[in-house]
């Protein structure tokens, strides 16, 4: 039944970091709940679009902007991050590098997009692909906790996108990140 007092929203939320941290396979597992081993690196910018009925009054469209074939530059340009609302950062916990690089991922955001109250966008870290490493990745929770301080991240959640582990609810809490924010 249509109700007059439903509110709809549509947010724009950003999915970036370092190549093959699994950012196309996150959102192909959290749009369509699939994973496959390949997905091809079209250049440019894909799209997709996730409906969460986060409660009887309110109707939240996420559009998930994955960048590809663009992560080399570690940046993206102010067209690209525009009037997104929140964002997420991917890196890969096999591979230390790419822990290193969600910093300059983070900078980027930061000195790019602004809230229209002229805060800093909500942004969520995601340690990928925990099924390869069962055993800890070199991050205890607490160092984990004092990074996203330090690096003003309102979270993290240790993701797989293969044993779809944490993604809705890495999701679920970014989008009440935003709800807080507007
Ligand atoms: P992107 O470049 O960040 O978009 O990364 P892709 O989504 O293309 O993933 C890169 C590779 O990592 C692919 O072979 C994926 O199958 C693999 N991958 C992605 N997420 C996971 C995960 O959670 N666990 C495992 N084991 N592999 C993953
Ligand atoms: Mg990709």
């Amino acid at each position: 039944e249509l109700s007059d007092d439903v509110n709809d929203y549509l947010y724009k939320v950003l999915v970036v970091g370092d190549l093959a941290t699994g950012k196309t396979s996150m959102i192909k597992r959290y749009v369509h709940g699939i994973f496959s081993r390949q997905y091809k690196a079209t250049i440019g910018v894909d799209f997709a679009l996730k409906v969460m009925n986060v409660n009887e009054k309110t109707i939240v469209r996420l559009q998930l902007w994955d960048i590809a074939g663009q992560e080399r530059y570690g940046n993206m340009t102010r067209v690209y991050y525009k009037e997104a609302a929140g964002a997420f950062v991917v890196f890969d916990v096999t591979r230390p590098e790419t822990f290193e690089g969600v910093k300059k991922w983070k900078q980027d955001i930061d000195s790019k997009v602004f809230l229209p109250n002229k805060k800093p966008i909500p942004v969520v870290l995601l340690a990928n692909k925990v099924d390869l490493k069962p055993d800890g990745w070199g991050q205890t929770t607490q160092q984990m906790d004092e990074f996203c301080k330090e690096h003003r991240f309102c979270g993290w959640f240790p993701t797989s996108a293969k044993e779809n582990l944490n993604i809705g609810t890495a999701a679920k809490f970014l989008v009440n990140q935003i709800l807080n924010e507007n």
